[in-house]
C-alpha cells in the first residue's frame, strides 16, 4: 500500500500551498493528489498551478478550475465568487488555461483502492455538496472501491459505513477497518471553512486516514489580496474559516 497526502480547493492561496507541502514533507509519502479547485478567489493562480504541477501525481478539475477555462457557466457561484473567477480569467497565462481545460473530473488509483472526485461520485460534474449523512448514504452506491476522497465542501470529515450500512462521522482521525467503506473530505488548503482558518489536508498512511490542520500567513495572502483588488469579503473570511 502507497501513502498519499490529499489536497484540495487550493484557491489560489500560495502561502497555504507551500506551507502545507512543506508540512507534508515530515509526513514522508509516496505521492501527493490534488482534488481541484486550483484557482479562483486567491491572488496568485498562475504561481498555485505550477507549484501543483511540479508536486501532486494527479490533478483533478473544481468547478472554478472549469469556471476559469471557460468551460462551465458561473450562475451557480456567488457575486464574490464570480468577480474572482473574471479577475482569474484576466490574470492568468494562456498556456495555465490550457491546462485547467486538459484536467480529468476523477481519478482511481487500483493500488489502493481509491476513488478520486472534486464535488461528488454520484455527479461529479453537477458540482452538488456531500454534506449530510443522506448524501454519503447515495454516494457510496456510486464508486466501487474501498474508500473515495473528495473536496468542494471545504470542510473535512471522514465517513465510515460499516457493512450493516451504519453510517458514522469523523473529524480527525480513522482507523481503516477491513469490511468498512469510507468517504474522505479532505478540506481546503487555501479557503477553509468549518470555523478553523488553519489549512486542511488529509493523510492516508498504514491503515490509518487522518485530517491535518496547518497555520500559514494569513495576512500576506490578505495582503496579496488588496493588492489585487479581490473582494473584500474573499479576504476577511481567511481570518475567521468561514
Ligand atoms: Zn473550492
Amino acid at each position: 500500500m502507497s501513502s498519499f497526502a490529499i489536497i484540495s480547493d487550493v484557491h489560489a492561496n500560495l502561502e497555504a500551498l507551500n506551507t502545507v507541502l512543506r508540512k507534508i514533507e515530515e509526513d514522508n509519502v509516496d505521492a501527493i493528489l490534488f482534488l481541484g479547485d486550483s484557482v479562483g478567489y486567491g491572488p496568485e493562480p498562475d504561481e498555485c498551478i505550477e507549484v501543483l504541477t511540479g508536486s501532486a501525481k494527479i490533478l483533478l478539475a473544481g468547478n472554478h478550475d472549469r469556471a476559469a477555462a471557460g468551460l462551465s457557466d458561473m450562475s451557480s457561484f456567488n457575486p464574490y465568487a464570480k468577480a474572482a473567477i473574471e479577475w482569474t480569467r484576466d490574470k492568468m497565462s494562456k498556456e495555465n488555461i490550457a491546462f485547467l481545460k486538459e484536467l480529468p473530473l476523477t481519478a482511481e488509483i487500483n493500488e489502493n483502492d481509491m476513488f478520486l472526485v472534486h464535488s461528488t461520485p454520484k455527479e461529479p460534474e453537477q458540482w452538488h455538496y456531500l454534506t449530510f449523512e443522506h448524501d454519503a448514504r447515495v454516494n457510496f452506491k456510486y464508486f466501487e472501491q474501498i474508500i473515495c476522497f473528495l473536496g468542494h465542501s471545504h470542510i473535512p470529515f471522514i465517513v465510515e459505513a460499516s457493512p450493516g450500512g451504519n453510517i458514522r462521522f469523523h473529524y480527525r482521525l480513522t482507523e481503516i477497518k477491513d469490511n468498512c467503506r469510507y468517504i474522505v473530505n479532505a478540506g481546503s488548503v487555501g479557503q477553509p471553512r468549518d470555523g478553523n482558518p488553519d489549512a486542511a489536508y488529509a493523510l492516508m498512511k498504514g491503515n490509518t486516514v487522518e485530517i491535518k490542520r496547518v497555520s500559514y500567513d494569513i495576512v500576506l495572502t490578505q495582503k496579496k489580496m488588496r493588492k489585487a483588488g479581490l473582494p473584500s469579503y474573499l479576504i476577511e473570511r481567511l481570518a475567521v474559516g468561514r
